[in-house]
């Protein structure tokens, strides 16, 4: 079992007058306006309490709420009226969307021994929702086709393209085979579609106990890992390529709405699917003889690791119900006094795969809680400037549904109107763990710096940054030390953002508390499995709520800042830095790629595989490399140029309207701050183009994807990074090319949202 670092606790109440009057500037209010939005965060941040966050969690998650069941639907209900009670105005909107659930699902081992897998998680004594058995949804993939296969199977260790090389090495084919490949390494919907590529006819994945279970701690309910029989549903929509109804890529599943015939559909899974325990998979891998897994293949289970094929035969029937089902976002608003007509958004998903005590409710009571705070300052008089949208998403399991129906259908407001967005989902202790938009780097740099860590007392920005310190690399040290903000993660996918960021391009953040010390993502041992309910995350998550509590002030605190800045606190020289840095690690995987073809080919003509080769278990040579040509960066290089120019002239006038104040002394007009904030708006959409990245349309963000062969996994510059990856050497120039276009045409959005802020500003 690994050790828990557990630092000193500061009484909480000495913590939190600590931190009760930070100072200081605030970007985009001038001097008086920054004084009076910090009164107002200080009286949200007394608002939010651990008690209400538990008297939530406990109602949210008593019951199964996956789409479309009757808790769901409850829960939906009670989150409006309490966010009316608080004077929003709240709605449900609804749409209608495919959401297949299991009707038949078997996997059994036919030879050389019969064992039928239990596809079923037992309830634990001492949890008592696990024993509800009548409303959990059965473990499945959700969006997996149909199928009954049987077939010799093949272990593909994580399945992602590189260990299909290492499998044709060793000369095993999975061409009609059933693949067994185990969770981590990639997104799960990954695994199935590369399996397909190379001619597999079906799909199980399972939870390893090295990456998931005994291995890493101690287990349910014991301890916080993955039990024997606990499986991760999930689904296996391929979201890489569109996210939302699979039905109605790119529109609104609103009644009515042109849909696509279920044969037609191109993001359902291509061969049949299901996941298992490792308590499942083990007399599966124990069956399978053929070549030795490679040492880094080998998992924790009590067996020696084969790759097949067979001599194990597998059975695996998937059938579905393949119904629609209406689901409901919660969506509440408080209108904005100046600028009713700009909108910042805060999502959290509410549905789960079962309870969902941690994904998504630990984030979705931290929203409510500020729902309340918020609604608290409203009645003491508060005035936002913006309009605040606020929303509790439906059917985020599934494949982001409700948050994407919702951003296809008000597209074009969204397109006008949005400030940006605001995501959480799973949120548990420890370290603050930020992604989003480099264009609001230093602004959630800022709030961060504001926020008190429950368990040290120091702000949750200083642990941050000590944990950069403590568990980074030499360069990452160095960083943390001297950058004056913290470098927050380009986002991928995985959660609500994705439509808002990579379709819409909404500048977007999403924040969470994560503890490295329990699991690589915090609380992986009961990911989307019965497990994950009130009584797991009141003995191993944030237990006493108080990093729920933090989670409300920073967020509620960034929504006031958000909503209430004169000049909406972009800043460009965070974007600027890391598209610069994305640039550098493009032209070294290209460099990189070069060498290792080069060394590929020396040693196969130096006879190094044949020589180290063993002829009683014989691995053949790789095939010789092509060697990448040399591309011509010059238009990535000139654009980075451009745009840290720009930054830095639109951030130095920022700095000067901040600290010094309005030119005259008085407030601009109107208009004036509308047409510059207008212009502030304009700058993220600017980095999508209308026909996205190659192949997925639907993803037109330039800087940030989810990658097509990782998944959750971002790819930063993605269309340049994935030509390179995939050798595509002629795309990889032309998305250079138009790469290039984007980063100068972002620069001349900067400077003209620098020209507009020129005249306002006064003097030195
Ligand atoms: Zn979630």
């Amino acid at each position: 079992m690994r050790r828990v670092f557990r630092p000193v606790l500061i009484p909480l109440v000495a913590a939190t007058l600590l931190a009760a009057a930070p100072g200081g500037p605030l970007p985009g209010f001038p001097a008086e306006s920054a004084r009076v939005e910090r009164e107002w965060e200080n009286r949200f941040r007394a608002v939010p309490s651990p008690d209400s966050l538990r008297a939530y969690t406990r109602l949210l998650s008593a019951r199964p709420h996956h789409v479309g069941s009757p808790y769901d639907k409850a829960n939906a209900e009670w989150l409006r009226a309490r966010l009316a009670s608080w004077g929003w105005d709240a709605r449900l909107e609804r749409f209608d969307v495919l959401f297949p659930t299991p009707r038949t699902r078997l996997v059994e081992l036919v030879a050389p021994a019969r064992f039928r897998a239990k596809l079923e998680e037992p309830a634990v004594p001492g949890d008592p929702t696990s024993a509800q058995r009548a409303e959990q949804l059965p473990t499945y993939n959700a969006y997996s086709v149909d199928g009954d296969v049987t077939a010799p199977l093949v272990y593909v260790n994580y399945g992602v393209p590189a260990d299909y090389d290492r499998l044709e090495r060793l000369g095993v084919s999975v061409k009609g085979a059933i693949v067994i490949a185990r969770y981590g390494g990639s997104w799960r919907g990954i695994k199935p579609k590369v399996a397909a590529e190379h001619g597999a006819v079906g799909c199980l994945i399972y939870s390893d106990p090295r990456d998931d279970g005994y291995w890493v701690t101690d287990v349910f309910p014991g301890g916080p890992a993955r039990p024997r029989d606990g499986v991760q549903r999930g689904s296996v929509e391929d979201m890489p390529t569109y996210t939302g109804d699979p039905l109605t890529p790119g529109i609104g599943s609103v009644p009515g709405a042109p849909r696509l015939p279920l044969d037609s559909v191109k993001v359902l899974s291509r061969i049949p699917v299901l996941p298992l325990s490792y308590g499942d998979a083990e007399p599966l891998l124990a069956a399978l003889k053929g070549p030795l897994a490679p040492a880094e293949w080998r998992g924790a289970l009590p067996l020696t690791y084969h790759v097949g094929a067979g001599p194990a035969r597998v059975h695996l029937v998937v059938k579905s119900n393949w119904d629609i089902k209406p689901i409901y976002d919660v969506i509440a608003r408080i209108p904005g006094t100046e600028a009713p007509d700009e909108w910042v958004v805060r999502g959290n998903h509410y549905d789960a795969w079962v309870n969902g005590a941690v994904d998504p409710i630990s984030g979705q009571v931290s929203l409510l809680e500020e729902a309340r705070g918020l609604g608290e300052l409203l009645k003491q008089g508060w005035k936002p400037r913006r309009t605040i949208v606020y929303a509790a998403w439906d059917g985020e399991e599934p494949g982001l549904l409700g948050s994407t129906e919702w951003v296809e259908t008000h597209a074009e407001e969204l397109d006008r109107h949005a400030v940006a967005y605001l995501n959480s989902d799973v949120s548990i202790r420890g370290f603050l763990g930020a992604g989003g938009s480099h264009s609001l780097e230093a602004f959630i740099n800022g709030v961060a710096r504001d926020i008190t860590d429950p368990e040290t007392g120091l702000s949750v920005w200083k642990r941050a940054q000590l944990h950069a310190i403590g568990r980074g690399t030499a360069d990452e040290r160095r960083e943390a030390r001297e950058r004056g903000d913290l470098r927050i993660d380009p986002l991928g996918s995985g959660s609500d953002y994705t439509p808002f960021l990579q379709h819409a391009g909404i500048a977007s953040l999403n924040l969470a508390f994560q503890d490295d010390a329990v699991a690589p993502s915090g609380y992986a041992g009961v990911y989307h499995s019965i497990y994950d309910d009130f009584t797991w995350a009141t003995h191993f998550g944030d237990t006493s709520f108080v990093y729920g509590r933090a989670l409300a002030q920073l967020m509620g605190t960034a929504v006031m800042r958000l909503a209430s800045a004169e000049v909406v606190p972009y800043e460009f020289g965070g974007l600027a830095d890391n598209v610069g840095k994305y640039t550098g690690e493009v032209k070294k995987l290209l460099a990189d790629r070069q060498d290792q073809a080069r060394e590929r080919n020396r040693e196969l003509a130096e006879g190094v595989f044949a020589a180290i080769n063993d002829p009683r278990a014989p691995e053949a040579p790789p095939p010789a490399a092509g060697l990448p040509p040399f591309l011509n960066f010059a238009p990535l290089d000139n654009g980075v140029a451009a745009l840290d120019r720009s930054a830095k002239r639109y951030d130095g006038l920022l700095e000067q309207v901040t600290r010094v104040g309005w030119a005259g002394g008085a407030a601009p007009a109107p208009t004036a701050l509308a047409g510059l904030n207008e212009k502030l708006i304009r700058t993220e959409r600017t980095l999508t183009l209308p026909d996205g990245l190659p192949g997925r349309p639907w993803f037109r963000h330039q800087i940030y994807a989810p990658g097509f062969y990782t998944g959750y996994g971002v790819k930063t510059l993605p269309g340049v990074r994935e030509a390179i990856e995939q050798g595509r050497w002629d795309e990889a120039n032309q998305q250079i090319g138009r790469l290039g276009g984007v980063l100068e045409a972002e620069a001349q959005a900067i400077d003209e949202a620098a020209a507009a802020l020129e005249p306002l500003a006064a003097g030195q």
